[in-house]
């Protein structure tokens, strides 16, 4: 199914995938090269490349569902971002955002197939950058590039040490996998290649077809490994293959475009970057802008300016974290942790501020908390956090809203008989570390249950063992707020 799908699109797109599949993320993308890298294989000389530094913009577009929930948090856009520009740094091309990120709310592009992400990328596309979607399942793929139209990246992807956004946009510039020819079959390692898969002459061992042959790279050597696979301590494929000469050989595991898994891949050939480059000053000069001068970041803060280090915050209704400006930054992530009652630092909130200070509003009392920030601008996702930061909010009785920022707290059944189970139900917008509390009607402190509670919906069973019939007070509390609801126990 998936094959027949790709050959419709292919005759429109060159497509490259990287699949998500758990087991095996392998791989259907045509065995095809893109016309114009055919026609610059034949004479890389014909086309003229600059030794200057390649600026490319990048449009970001976070899609989440209908409701607005399961976007790539930002942060983690800029560790993918980083990585990305590191991957790309020895071909002296620097990526950098334009504009700011894009939001998308859309089921359907979520979680999409490919006729599904051509018109996402039609109906959003901004002109002269890379668009670049990040979505929950890009038709069942770790990512895929439509060479006309931009990137789909799936979120699950994209963690800071993988190297898949470099990979489609490798695509996106035209190249082809290292095992070209080889996708969607299933080689038999103990016979000697053919000498022609779908079409496309087979690279011998010893390159001397490597022109015509393969990727058309002469400096990527042969490689039929079309599913995903680890490295050994050489770089090479515990795979050995079979030329069709009979020659034995090994897949080089340091090309990105190979599918050697994340820790291994990490470089483009020189070849390759020749042709991304002559890529980009030709069909794609249109991304390229001649008025671009980078902003490095300085370092970030080593004391904060507010709260001082170690401070006793008396009102916790309302607090300002301030901290030095960092020289070109254009934006902070912020992280507030919570320090538990054993010392461990609990996840955090996180909050992104535009200038150099942030107010937080209804901090619980009688807390440790500690908080850091990591500059960053639209040139360099990489900056480090500062050091940790860290406040106190005191016992003091609080005049906070107790806004609580979760959504649909419920229980049920509720009126339940004593001893039986509860259900706990509710919504959260990010990731938190929770408390569930249980108190008598008369306030007393019952029971107690820390909880890792995840974005969207959470559903936990309290067990009422030993409970008494009566009324109590269910409360969840964590950084932001507390919320409490009425149980009855018959
Ligand atoms: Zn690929």
């Amino acid at each position: 199914m998936r094959l027949q799908l790709l050959l419709i699109f292919s005759g429109f797109f060159s497509i490259g995938l990287l699949s998500a599949q758990k087991a095996e993320r392998t791989c259907g993308a045509p065995p095809e090269i893109n016309s114009w890298l055919a026609a610059y294989q034949q004479n890389p000389a014909a086309f003229p490349r600059s030794p200057d530094t390649l600026y490319v913009p990048l449009t970001i577009h976070l899609v989440g569902s209908d409701e607005g929930k399961g976007y790539f948090q930002a942060y983690r856009v800029l560790d993918a971002f980083c990585m990305l520009n590191q991957d790309y740094e020895p071909a002296n091309i620097q990526f950098y955002l334009s504009g700011p990120f894009r939001y998308i709310n859309s089921d359907k592009y979520f979680d999409h197939n490919y006729s599904g992400g051509i018109e996402m990328m039609s109906n959003n596309n901004q002109p002269n950058t890379i668009n670049c979607y990040i979505v929950g399942n890009p038709a069942g793929n770790c990512g895929y590039a439509l060479y006309s139209l931009g990137v789909a990246l799936n979120k699950s992807c994209l963690g800071e040490s993988d190297h898949t956004w470099a990979h489609e946009i490798g695509h996106y510039l035209s190249l082809p996998h290292t095992f070209n020819g080889w996708e969607g079959l299933e080689p038999d390692f103990n016979q000697p290649a053919p000498s022609m898969v779908n079409g496309r002459p087979v690279e011998l061992a010893d390159g001397s077809n490597c022109q015509l042959a393969g990727d058309g790279f002469c400096d990527t050597p042969a490689d039929y490994l079309n599913f995903r696979w680890a490295c050994q301590g050489n770089g090479l494929s515990p795979q050995q293959q079979k030329d069709p000469q009979g020659r034995l050989f090994r897949s080089d595991g340091s090309l990105l475009m190979s599918y050697a898994l994340d820790d291994c891949a990490n470089r483009l050939s020189l070849a390759q970057v020749e042709a991304v480059r002559a890529n980009l000053e030709g069909p794609r000069v249109n991304l390229l802008s001649d008025h671009i001068s980078p902003m490095p970041l300085a370092v970030p803060p080593a004391i904060p300016i507010s709260p001082e280090q170690g401070q006793l915050i008396t009102n916790v209704s309302f607090l300002e974290l301030a901290w030095p400006a960092v020289q070109n930054a254009e934006g902070y992530v912020v992280e507030l942790n919570l320090l538990s009652p054993l010392g461990a630092e609990q996840p955090f909130m996180v909050y992104y501020a535009e200038e150099a200070s942030l107010e937080i509003r209804g901090l619980l009392s009688e807390r440790s908390w500690a908080w850091r920030v990591r500059p960053y601008n639209r040139f360099d996702g990489c900056a480090p956090f500062s050091e940790t930061f860290s406040f106190d909010t005191g016992n003091f009785i609080s005049n906070t809203t107790e806004q609580a920022s979760f959504s649909d707290f419920r229980v049920h059944p509720n009126p339940q008989a004593a001893g039986e189970a509860v259900r706990v139900e509710f919504e959260l917008p990010y990731a938190f570390y929770l408390q569930l509390t249980l108190y008598s009607s008369t306030g007393q402190y019952v029971r107690h249950q820390p909880l890792d509670a995840h974005y969207g919906h959470n559903e936990i069973t309290l067990s009422t063992a030993g409970l008494p019939a009566g009324l109590y007070w269910l409360g969840i509390e964590h950084t932001g707020g507390r919320k409490f609801i009425k149980i009855i126990l018959q």
